[in-house]
């Protein structure tokens, strides 16, 4: 099939690379003319593993990138992913994505209508990107408002992603369900048709569940909210935990057990952060409100996420006053496998340190770049070791695996204090050792 993947970043350019490795022809379309480059080139801008090797395999053959729509009018499937992100009040920001549609629109138009159209001439588009129920409207009216006289020719159906960054290529070959929601039997087989290659590639046997528009998008937030507050319920529990000197660790994994709860998302610590949990959290219950219902348990999954790293700072601060001292933070990114930065907890961790009068120092194998870009003022180390060296502290954010291997390098530390946000690090003998919830 032909497809116009419209927006290339974490989700586009992984759904670009993986329909083309299924086979299908596609054409990557982004307003940034460096992400269009990379990918002409047969690399991602973002880091995503196993994504540079198949746009490497693909680019110039099955998979192409533009700035221009030129690819919407002869495609059998539009993809929008755009990004959705949160205003300042935490509602959802339409406006990218509201523009895209409309672009997507106006392309359609373009295209020449036959004689009698058949249902091959009719144009499916297909949301991708997190959008509340309300913007399911928006969203079409845009589309159609930028089709005109085509308007007739469009579908438009929602299909939420639920990748997650550092797996995405994994993610979504295997996805745990397909959501199509769309009231139209013909888009429906066109998003079988497209989904099957890629589905008999890695011999997955995926539930697809069939739904309206509204509902589809639904589901994606609910599964969001669920996780995020799985979360938090964790660390909620994980703070009552230290309170008793109880590790709680040792008790989610009798409680994971349980099947009715599962072992997955019980990790306490210093909290959730990403491009989705907190602004789909804050979409949805802003979304929520605007409707007339304040959702208790999500505002409450948000408080405890929120004050997960001041308690680990308060836990820095009932063994050093850091005025003026060197503290390396260890992990910038918002979790491992990713170079994305957004509402990562080393955010509020190293506005803390700064707040203290800290010299703050950060490492981390893949984020530094875009951390130095939201911190400038901060000094940025090229391993964890360099970072630990001479310094007064460290805080453990992100629990990508070399930092369990540290060992020795605390000994670079005159008196180390250790704040382990993720419970990643091996070593405890010789350290001043504090878990977050153990
Ligand atoms: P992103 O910010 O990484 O990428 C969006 C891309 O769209 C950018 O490259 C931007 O330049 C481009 N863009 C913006 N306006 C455009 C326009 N008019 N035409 C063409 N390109 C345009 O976003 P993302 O993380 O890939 O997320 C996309 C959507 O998918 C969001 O709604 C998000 O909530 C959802 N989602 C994200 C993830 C994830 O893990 N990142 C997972 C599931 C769902």
């Amino acid at each position: 099939m032909r497809v116009t993947v419209v927006g290339s970043g974490y989700v586009g350019t992984t759904l670009a690379a993986c329909l083309a490795d299924a086979g299908h022809d596609v054409t990557a379309v982004d307003i940034d003319p460096d992400v269009v480059a990379a990918i002409n080139d047969g690399r991602a801008a973002i880091h995503e593993p196993g994504l540079d090797d198949l746009l490497a395999e693909h680019a110039g053959d099955r998979l192409r990138a533009t700035t221009e729509y030129d690819g919407v009018p002869d495609a059998d499937v539009t993809f929008l992913a755009i990004g959705t992100p949160s205003r300042a009040d935490g509602s959802i920001d339409l406006g990218p994505l509201s523009a895209a549609a409309e672009m997507t629109g106006e392309a359609i138009s373009t295209a020449t209508e036959t004689a009698e159209p058949t249902a091959a001439d009719r144009h499916l588009v297909v949301v991708k990107s997190t959008i509340t129920p309300p913007g399911v409207g928006e969203i079409r009216e845009a589309l159609l408002a930028g089709a005109g006289d085509a308007a007739d020719r469009v579908e438009l159906a929602t299909n939420p992603e639920f990748l997650r960054e550092g797996t995405a290529v994994d993610d979504f070959r295997h996805p745990d369900k397909l959501v199509f929601g769309t009231d139209s039997d013909w888009a429906v087989d066109r998003l079988e048709a497209l989904y099957e290659p890629l589905l008999v590639a890695t011999d997955a046997d995926v539930p697809v569940v069939r739904t309206d528009p509204e509902t589809a998008v639904m589901i994606k937030y609910a599964n969001n909210a669920f996780l995020a507050a799985k979360i938090s319920l964790a660390n909620d529990l994980g703070n009552v935990c230290k309170r008793f000197g109880i590790d709680a660790y040792e008790v989610m994994d009798a409680v994971g057990l349980d099947d009715r709860i599962g072992a997955q998302f019980l990790r306490s610590g210093v909290g959730w952060g990403g491009s989705c949990f907190p602004k789909d959290v804050d979409a949805i219950r802003s979304a929520a409100r605007e409707a007339g219902y304040e959702p208790p348990m999500l505002e409450a999954a948000v408080a405890v996420n929120d004050s997960q790293p001041e308690r680990m700072l308060e836990l820095l601060d009932s063994h050093v006053d850091v005025a003026g001292e060197r503290v390396a933070v260890l992990g910038l990114a918002f979790k491992p496998g990713t170079d994305d930065i957004r509402n990562s907890r080393a955010i509020p961790i190293i506005e803390g340190l700064q707040a203290r009068g800290a010299e703050v120092v950060g490492y981390d194998p893949v984020a530094t770049d875009t951390m130095r870009e939201r911190f400038p003022d901060v000094a940025y180390a090229d391993s964890a070791a360099a970072a630990l060296d001479d310094a007064r502290a460290a805080l453990v954010v992100t629990d990508w695996d070399e930092f369990a291997a540290l060992g020795d390098a605390f000994d670079a530390m005159a008196e180390p204090v250790v704040i382990d946000g993720r419970r990643v690090i091996e070593r405890r003998d010789g350290l001043t050792y504090e878990g977050l919830t153990w």
